[in-house]
C-alpha cells in the first residue's frame, strides 16, 4: 500500500532519515483529522477471506489509551473486541501440516513509531523516535491458543507468511513488515507476553527459551511483558501486564464506521489472487502433479503463470512443470522473459516424442538464456541436424566395442553390462538418443 491509514504520507519509509515522511495526522497534532484508507479496508477484507473467516458488515475503530512516546496522540486508533464493539474480520483457521489452528480475529490499527535504544532496552538512559512508521495500516492477526511448541509457531508462521505474499498485501521480506507478539502460557500458569521478535527464526529461540524459563521458575510465572533480547537470546521483564480496562478503549469519534457490505466482499473475492496452498492443490488435483512438484510451482507467482500458459497449449503436464521447476527457477525473470511458453511446449514436445535428450532439453534452453537467441530456432536446429545419425553412433559403438571385446559376451547375456554399453556410447556423443544408441547395439551384438 502507497500511503499510510489515516493520511497521504508515504508508507515506503525504510530508505528515508528518521521523521522525514510524517504530516500533521501521522505526527498527532491535535486539530487534525483522520481519513480512512479505502485500499487498507479492502485488502485487510481479503486477508480475512484468505483465512477464512468472517467480515464484519460494519466494524468500528476504537482509541487504545496509553502514554508512550511511540504514540504522539496518547491513544492507537485500533479495533476492540467487546463492549459491542466488532473487529473487521474473525473466527477463521489457517491449516499447518495437517493441523488447524483457528483465527480469533484481525484487525486493522495503525502502526505505532518505532524507538531506538541507546545500548540494551533495560539499561538504556534514553530513546530516540522515528515517527516515519506511526500511521502505517496494520492488520493483527489474533489465533486461538492453538499452537503447541516453537516449531509450530514458526511453521504457522511461514504460512501465513507466504498466504500474504501471494496476496500481494504486504512484502514479508522487508524489514519489519511483520512482526509477531508471542504470549506463552504454561498449563495452569499466568499468560507471559514477548514483545520485539523480530524475524521467525528469533520467534522459535524466544518461544523456547520462555518455556523453559517459565519451566524451571520458582514458583508461578506472573502476568507481564516480556523483551527479547536479541543479542542476548533472553527476554526481560518490561512491565506487569496492562489489564484491558487499563486502555480505557472508547470509540473513536473522528471516523465513521467501517462498511463492507455484501457486494464489497463479492467484489474483493473475485479481485483475490489464488493463494498459494489453494494453488497447489489444484495443480495436484488437475494437473496430476506431484505435492512436491506443485508446491514449489505454486509458490512462485511467475512461474506458476508460465505454467499455466503452457499447460493451455500441451497435455505434457508433468514434464513442462519439472523442467519449469528445474530449468528456469533459478533464473531472473527478466531472463526467462526472453522465452514463450509457444516455444517451451514445442520443446516439451520434442522431449516427449524423444526427439531429444533430457540433457539436450536443458542445453538449448541454457543455450537460449545464454545468447538471447529465440529458442524456436534453437529448437529447430536441432530438429534439422536429425540429432547424430544412425552411421555416426555406429561408429562409436564399434569404437567402445573394441574398446573391451569381452563386454560383448557379457552383454548379450546380462541386461546391466548391456545398459553400461550403452552409457558408455553415450559418454562419447551426449547428443544420441539412448534409444536408438540401444537398437544399434543391440543388432550389433547380434552380430548384424
Ligand atoms: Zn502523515
Amino acid at each position: 500500500m502507497k500511503t499510510k491509514l489515516f493520511c497521504g504520507c508515504s508508507s515506503d519509509y525504510r530508505e528515508n532519515e528518521p521523521n522525514e515522511k510524517i504530516c500533521p495526522v501521522c505526527f498527532g497534532l491535535p486539530g487534525t483529522l483522520p481519513v480512512l484508507n479505502a485500499k487498507a479496508v479492502e485488502y485487510a477484507t481479503m486477508v480475512g477471506l484468505a483465512l477464512n473467516c468472517s467480515v464484519a458488515g460494519r466494524s468500528l475503530f476504537y482509541r487504545k489509551n496509553y502514554f508512550y512516546p511511540d504514540l504522539p496522540k496518547g491513544f492507537q486508533i485500533s479495533q476492540y473486541d467487546k463492549a459491542g464493539g466488532v473487529p473487521i474480520a474473525s473466527s477463521g483457521s489457517v491449516v499447518v501440516e495437517g493441523k488447524k489452528v483457528r483465527i480469533t480475529r484481525i484487525q486493522l490499527e495503525e502502526d505505532p513509531g518505532k524507538l531506538t535504544y541507546e545500548g540494551t532496552i533495560d539499561r538504556s538512559t534514553y530513546s530516540l523516535v522515528d515517527y516515519n512508521r506511526a500511521g502505517i495500516a496494520l492488520v493483527e492477526i489474533v489465533t486461538e491458543p492453538d499452537i503447541e511448541d516453537a516449531r509450530e509457531a514458526k511453521l504457522f508462521l511461514e504460512k501465513l507468511r507466504s498466504i500474504v505474499e501471494s496476496l500481494g498485501v504486504s512484502n514479508g521480506e522487508l524489514d519489519g513488515a511483520m512482526r509477531c507478539d508471542a504470549n506463552i502460557s504454561l498449563e495452569g500458569g499466568a499468560r507471559v507476553e514477548v514483545k520485539n521478535i523480530s524475524s521467525f527464526k528469533e520467534v522459535e529461540k524466544a518461544l523456547n527459551y520462555e518455556i523453559l524459563r517459565q519451566r524451571t521458575f520458582s514458583g508461578n510465572a506472573t502476568s507481564e511483558t516480556r523483551h527479547w533480547d536479541e543479542r542476548r537470546s533472553i527476554t526481560i521483564a518490561l512491565r506487569s501486564k496492562e489489564a484491558e480496562q487499563d486502555y480505557r478503549y472508547f470509540p473513536e469519534p473522528d471516523l465513521p464506521p467501517i462498511v463492507v457490505d455484501q457486494g464489497k466482499i463479492a467484489k474483493v473475492r473475485k479481485a483475490m489472487p489464488e493463494v498459494s496452498d489453494a494453488k497447489a492443490a489444484r495443480y495436484e488435483k488437475e494437473f496430476g502433479l506431484s505435492s512436491q512438484l506443485a508446491k514449489e510451482l505454486a509458490a512462485n507467482k511467475e512461474l506458476s503463470a508460465f505454467f499455466e500458459e503452457s499447460a493451455k497449449l500441451h497435455d505434457g503436464h508433468k514434464e513442462i512443470a519439472s523442467l519449469i521447476v528445474g530449468e528456469l527457477s533459478g533464473r531472473s525473470s527478466a531472463t526467462r522473459d526472453a522465452i514463450t511458453p509457444e516455444e517451451f511446449v514445442e520443446l516439451v514436445r520434442m522431449l516427449e516424442s524423444s526427439s531429444i535428450t533430457r540433457a539436450q532439453a536443458r542445453d538449448m534452453l541454457r543455450e537460449a538464456f545464454r545468447t538471447g537467441k529465440p529458442l524456436r530456432d534453437l529448437v529447430r536446429g536441432k530438429v534439422g541436424s536429425a540429432v547424430v545419425d544412425e552411421g555416426a553412433i555406429a561408429d562409436i559403438i564399434e569404437k567402445v566395442v573394441a574398446a573391451r571385446p569381452e563386454a560383448i559376451a557379457e552383454a548379450r547375456n546380462d541386461k546391466k553390462a548391456f545398459n553400461y554399453l550403452v552409457g558408455q556410447v553415450l559418454k562419447e556423443e551426449p547428443r544420441a538418443l539412448p534409444a536408438i544408441a540401444a537398437k544399434l547395439l543391440e543388432r550389433r551384438l547380434r552380430g548384424k
